[in-house]
């Protein structure tokens, strides 16, 4: 395992855990690496975190690796595309940690810890009771060799903990939150290899970050208070320490994490939805990255604004409605041929052109679809009372009329207007309603073209009866 020492260059790098599908919160974590290192002509490494085997899925990370090549976030170093501190699968690197493992033992700065989980609960609420925060008692710090002994013919499998310095300060500037400073004497000795033998998060994630040579390390500010703990285990290592920026939480409308309960939360579900990478990644740009561009930015040109001084540390509101913006903003910029692609429904030149400004998803072509080559869903009550309004007799001059003008808007409304004396909206909107079911969307005199003229008629001569 050779490790890389070109700290001239930024390097960057998402580091998920493939326990799930890629949440918007990581995602756009994963977008500032990219934008630092694509800015700066540096690297952006991909590298799994996946020593948990219980809740790693392969699955999950071929979903995680799809959804950020969907979203253009394309890495220089990753599981898949090798390189030269392969592999980038942690499930892989036991043996790199192994040795890592060694040296701290051996220099006293890691030890067994036998304590079982049930012993280790019961400190942690004795001492929640008396007012302190949880943490290690260091009971296995001062074993004895024969103690040790012990405890193994009793068949107990240890963890390893890293034993933290005393009195000491440990500090550090954050990107994002500016000079940090922690006193050693707050923190436990905590796990850095389970008692099965995989490396621990504390661990594996610090010294990868090291050894990959990660200049810049950005992350949800949750992990802040993990900084310390890392910083104190590469120091104890002799490992060179990368730069951290942890910004802050994606939240939703109400102010709580995004999750769930606010709707969509995964990139999945955005692209299934009909969503757009541009669209996705313009509203990111903005969320907790004062930008100082306002307008719609194509993808190329983003890393050349974006600032990492700029990253906020205020949670960043998630908005749907914001997203629905940049997604109108993206449509409005697609060809008529990647607009016809992206509908997905085989429809004619005229029908794209029509609809092109009244679609912001996929989904709503459908309604427009049904008027040229469907049936219309029943009307709602303000149509009902739109037809109400202008009559039966209207509907019925109206059928007239359409036998002359047949699928010619201009000389059906002429022809309409000489007999019914009606004119304007008046006029307009009972034909529209009754023609597509809506009293707004696309032009009504290509929209009647595309229809046939049976169908057309059938329309108006339905409102012509009393009911
Ligand atoms: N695997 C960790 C997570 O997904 C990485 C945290 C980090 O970026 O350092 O939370
Ligand atoms: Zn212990």
């Amino acid at each position: 395992m050779s490790a890389i020492k070109d700290l001239t260059r930024v390097t960057t790098r998402f580091a998920p855990s493939p326990t799930g599908s890629l949440h918007l919160g990581n995602a756009r974590t994963a977008f500032f690496s990219h934008l630092w290192a694509r800015k700066s002509g540096g690297r952006f490494i991909l590298r799994i975190e996946d020593t948990d085997a219980e809740r790693s899925q392969i699955r999950f990370r071929d979903e995680l690796m799809a959804d950020m090549r969907w979203l253009g976030l394309d890495w220089d170093e990753g599981p898949d595309v090798g390189g030269p501190a392969a592999p980038y699968s942690q499930a892989e690197r036991g043996e790199f940690y192994r040795t890592l493992y060694d040296t701290l033992e051996a220099n006293g700065r890691a030890y067994p810890c036998y304590c079982a989980p049930e012993d280790l609960e019961l400190s942690r609420k004795l001492q929640r009771m008396s007012g302190k925060p949880p943490r290690y008692a260091g009971t296995c710090r001062h074993l004895s060799a024969a103690q040790r002994a012990e405890r193994e013919t009793r068949g107990l499998k240890p963890t390893l903990r890293f034993a933290v310095p005393n009195d000491q300060v440990i500090e550090f500037t954050d990107v994002v939150h500016g000079a940090q400073r922690f006193a050693s004497n707050d923190i436990g000795d905590f796990i850095i290899r389970r008692d099965i033998g995989t490396a621990a998060f504390f661990f594996c994630n610090a010294v990868d970050d090291s050894v990959m040579g990660v200049t810049q390390v950005l992350r949800g500010d949750d992990h802040l208070t993990n900084t310390p703990r890392q910083l104190m285990l590469l120091d104890a290592l002799d490992m060179r320490r990368p730069g951290y920026g942890h910004v802050g939480l994606l939240v939703g409308a109400d102010g709580a994490p995004l999750s769930k309960r606010h709707g969509s939360t995964s990139a999945q579900e955005f692209r299934e939805r009909g969503f757009l990478p541009a669209a996705i990644l313009n509203h990111l740009f903005r969320l907790g990255h004062a930008s100082d561009i306002d307008g719609w930015l194509p993808e190329a040109d983003m890393p050349a604004h974006f600032r990492p001084e700029h990253l906020g540390r205020a949670p960043a509101r998630f908005d749907e409605t914001q997203l629905a913006h940049w997604q109108k903003e993206t449509v409005e910029r697609m060809s008529a041929a990647q607009f016809g692609r992206w509908l997905g429904a085989d429809d004619s030149a005229e029908f794209i052109e029509l609809v092109r400004h009244n679609v912001v998803l996929p989904a709503d072509a459908a309604p427009w679809r049904a008027v040229v080559r469907g049936d219309l869903p029943p009307l709602g009550s303000a149509e009902l009372s739109i037809v109400a309004a202008a009559g039966p007799e209207f509907f019925a001059a109206a059928a007239a009329a359409f036998d002359q003008s047949r699928s010619d808007l201009n000389q059906l409304t002429k022809l309409l207007k000489e007999r019914t004396g009606r004119k304007g909206a008046g006029l307009f909107m009972p034909l529209r309603v009754a023609l597509t079911g809506q009293a707004h969307g696309p032009e009504l005199g290509p929209l009647l073209k595309l229809m046939s003229p049976e169908t057309a008629r059938r329309r108006l001569e339905s409102h012509a009866q009393n009911t």
